[in-house]
C-alpha cells in the first residue's frame, strides 16, 4: 500500500520488483510484453514444458533459451543475485535489451525481481 506505482497502461498497482520500463513508461509485466512486440516470450517452451520445468527445476531448465538468456541465468545462479546495471555491464547490454531479456526470463519463471533496501536485484525464481 505504501508503494503507489501504477502500470501506465492498465493501471494495475505494481511493486518495484515487478516494474518494466520502456520509452519512459512504467509498465507491469503483462503490458510490457504486449507492448514489446520485439520480444517473443518462451516460444520454444509452451505452457506444458513450463509447468514441467517448474516441477523439476532440473538441469534442462534453460533449454529453449537463447545463449544470452542462458548466460544471464547461469550468472545469477552462480552469484545468487545481480542488479540490472551489473548485468548490463557484464553482457554489454543496452537498458532496453536488458529489460527484454529480463521480461522473457521472468515470464518463463526463471528469474524475478527482489527488492533489498533501495536496490532491485534479479534472483532465481
Ligand atoms: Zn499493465
Amino acid at each position: 500500500m505504501s508503494e503507489g506505482i501504477k502500470c501506465q497502461n492498465c493501471g494495475k498497482t505494481i511493486s518495484e520488483d515487478e516494474i518494466f520500463t520502456t520509452d519512459g513508461k512504467t509498465l507491469c509485466e503483462d503490458c510490457y510484453i504486449d507492448v514489446g512486440h520485439r520480444i517473443r516470450v518462451c516460444d520454444p517452451w509452451g505452457e506444458r514444458s513450463k509447468k514441467i520445468f517448474r516441477k523439476s527445476h532440473g538441469l534442462e531448465g534453460t533449454d529453449g533459451l537463447t545463449d544470452l538468456q542462458k548466460k544471464i541465468y547461469e550468472y545469477i545462479q552462480e552469484k545468487g543475485k545481480a542488479t540490472r546495471a551489473e548485468l548490463m555491464e557484464n553482457f554489454s547490454l543496452p537498458a532496453a535489451e536488458m529489460e527484454n531479456q529480463f521480461a522473457i526470463l521472468r515470464h518463463c519463471q526463471l528469474l524475478k525481481g527482489k527488492k533489498e533496501g533501495d536496490t532491485v536485484y534479479l534472483v532465481l525464481w
